[in-house]
């Protein structure tokens, strides 16, 4: 027969010892090792019933942010969009009609607004690039799903409830070092 390469792997032909051929010293080691693992320290949770606590600097799913009186923040500038490396976010503009001015803060707003949460890395420009603190990273997770179109989130997915018993708390991503930063570079908005 031709041989399609020069790889080549040397079977050995060793008799098996009686030792081998019983099985049971393989079976005793390999139970061993199994109960050893009964005294180690777990390394699951029982999810969802216990939850990981995450490090300080997670950035899970990100929020869009309303205002004290539950006006939307975001006045669709398209900044964070032209920050995000992975080209994740995509809306659409429109403007505030009269009537409106109780739902958006601006005269202008996203219409539309997404996240392709298969594209978006977690990175967290979008939210320095915000100059009207209207975007977040949260703990939130992206929960898994078998369509892709799922994991495109839109407004009703990432805008936070407006309820003030409901609002997404992000000051542990509202920092002194994050604020000084927005402030450096004239982007605080919210506070003035
Ligand atoms: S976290 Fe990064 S990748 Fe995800 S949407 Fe924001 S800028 Fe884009
Ligand atoms: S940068 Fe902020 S205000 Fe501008 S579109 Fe993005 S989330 Fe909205």
């Amino acid at each position: 027969m031709q041989r399609i390469s020069n790889k080549s792997i040397i079977v050995s032909d060793k008799t098996m010892s009686f030792r081998e051929k019983i099985y049971l010293p393989a079976i005793i080691s390999g139970m061993i090792i199994t109960f050893s693992h009964l005294f180690r320290k777990k390394t699951t949770i029982r999810y969802p019933e216990v939850k990981r606590e995450f490090s300080a600097i997670y950035r899970g799913r990100q929020v869009l942010k309303r205002d004290d009186e539950g006006r939307e923040r975001c006045t669709a500038c398209g900044l964070c969009a032209v920050a995000c490396p992975a080209e994740a976010i995509t809306m659409m503009a429109a403007e505030r009609k009269t009537g409106e001015e109780n739902s958006y803060r601006e005269e202008k707003y996203a219409a539309v607004y997404e996240i392709n949460m298969l594209r978006c890395i977690f990175c967290g420009f979008c939210e320095e690039a915000c100059p009207k603190e209207a975007i977040f990273l949260t703990e939130k997770l992206v929960f898994s799903d078998y369509e892709r179109g799922n994991f495109i989130y839109g407004k009703q997915d990432l805008l936070e409830p407006v309820d003030p018993q409901n609002r997404i708390d992000v000051s542990k991503r509202e920092t002194p070092e994050m604020l000084a930063f927005k402030q450096e570079i004239n982007l605080r908005h919210n506070k003035k």
